[in-house]
């Protein structure tokens, strides 16, 4: 035996089971090729590209001459939970005490402290599909079983109550979703919400995960709708959210849940025993960035609104593709597969997968595949970048798919 083939041995069937992401392997990529001086636009992470607000940095660096430098107590500081509490009141009008708060390190944390907290082996996990790639993973190290409930970009990827009801089964234990979605950018309406909720509350030992970390992306017009406000079932829902999207501290990583005390309190044993609290210090600067006026997160939302516009115009014009306007997030789900079977230079491209490989090699533009979303049909498309960088990728896939024939 090789030694490869005797540390693979040694490995966990739970990490050869799992996928690695798809959004941080495709960046890698990305970022391998750009290290080999090739021109790449990367547009397959997502991530804000603004820098964090000056005033949110400064309460860090404050937070440090303080000597905010020790362990923090494991669901994060009082201070930083009672601000979290006055956000939950102020921008979604619920009730959330200080003791049903948790914060983590990111709302990856987060998601992963609930999952792991409520899946037994063999519970169903519900993911209206295409869902964030990384729900999928650690309901598969819960041992649970992923069910999705297919969505069409006709109907702007969103599930009915119908849709819903059909997948219910008595094993479901937990439906996963965000609004503003990732991958899609759609957002549910409050009537859509209520009507999903109509069906929730018939099965009262069902939970929900609501994942609303784009919340502040929302170019609806209308204020985010939480699933939590609809009080029927506000004790079957975990509110996520976090502060890496809406106030571009992906590098901070902190993110937190409001949610049913039990929940709560088996989450913070969860982290007590991963992780214990998050950095003191991107601690103080959450609660700086909550207590502050939301301008700057406004600013930065309005620039993703005029960017999913310039991007619309562009995209829509390429031959073959589908696409809709997205009404959240910083993110384009578009349908390719006008262009399976099509072939150049003798490689045939059959899946999403091929099309982003073939779009990285040949055009120079980093994509994500659907299928880690649970799509065979689309690419997603981050449109976190500048005006300038977005034009000449769309220029890119546009001539790049016109050589497959
Ligand atoms: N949920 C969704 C839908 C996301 O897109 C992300 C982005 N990484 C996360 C959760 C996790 O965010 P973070 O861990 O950076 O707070
Ligand atoms: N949420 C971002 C994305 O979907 C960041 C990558 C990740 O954390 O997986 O691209």
């Amino acid at each position: 035996m090789t030694q490869a083939q005797t540390t693979m041995n040694l490995l966990s069937h739970r990490i050869h089971q799992m996928q690695e992401s798809a959004t941080i392997k495709m960046s890698k990529m990305s970022r391998e090729l750009k290290a080999q001086g090739k021109d790449i636009i990367d547009l397959s992470l997502g991530e804000p590209d603004f820098d964090t607000p000056p005033h949110i940095k400064e309460a860090a660096k404050t937070a440090i001459d303080q000597g905010y430098t020790h362990y923090t107590p494991v669901s994060g500081y009082p201070e930083l939970r009672k601000a979290i509490s006055q956000k939950f009141k102020r921008d979604n009008n619920l009730d959330y005490t200080i003791d049903q708060i948790v914060v983590s390190t990111g709302a990856k944390q987060s998601i992963a402290n609930v999952v792991l907290s409520l899946i037994n082996p063999g519970d169903e996990v519900l993911l209206p599909a295409p869902y964030w790639v990384s729900y999928a993973a650690v309901a598969n190290l819960a041992e649970g079983k992923c069910v999705e409930i297919p969505t069409t970009i006709e109907s702007n990827f969103k599930v009915t109550p119908a849709m819903l009801e059909k997948h219910i089964s008595p094993n479901t234990k937990l439906i996963i979703f965000s609004s503003p979605c990732n991958p899609t950018g759609s957002v549910y309406s409050r009537e859509e919400l209520e009507a999903l909720a109509g069906v929730i509350k018939k099965h009262p030992s069902l939970m929900v995960l609501c994942d609303e970390i784009y919340e502040y992306i929302n170019f609806t017009g209308q204020r985010h709708t939480s699933l939590a406000e609809c009080s029927e079932v506000k004790e079957q829902v975990i509110t996520v959210n976090g502060f890496s999207k809406g106030f571009a501290m992906t590098g901070w990583r902190l993110g937190y849940i409001g949610a049913p005390l039990w929940v709560a309190k088996a989450c913070d044993k969860m982290q007590g025993q991963f992780t214990s609290g998050t950095c003191s210090i991107a601690q103080k600067a959450g609660e700086a960035a909550l207590l502050s006026s939301l301008e700057p997160t406004y600013k930065m939302a309005e620039e993703f609104r005029k960017r999913r516009d310039l991007v619309y115009g562009l995209l829509k014009d390429i031959p073959g593709l589908k696409v809709n306007l997205p009404d959240g997030a910083f993110y384009f789900f578009f349908d390719v597969s006008h262009y399976f079977g099509k072939s150049f230079n003798g490689k045939t491209v059959q899946t999403p997968e091929d099309i982003s490989l073939f779009l990285l090699s040949e055009g120079n533009v980093g994509l994500v595949s659907g299928e880690a979303f649970g799509d065979k049909y689309c690419l997603r498309m981050s449109y976190a970048t500048s005006e300038e960088k977005l034009t000449e990728a769309c220029q890119r896939i546009q001539a790049t798919l016109s050589k497959l024939q």
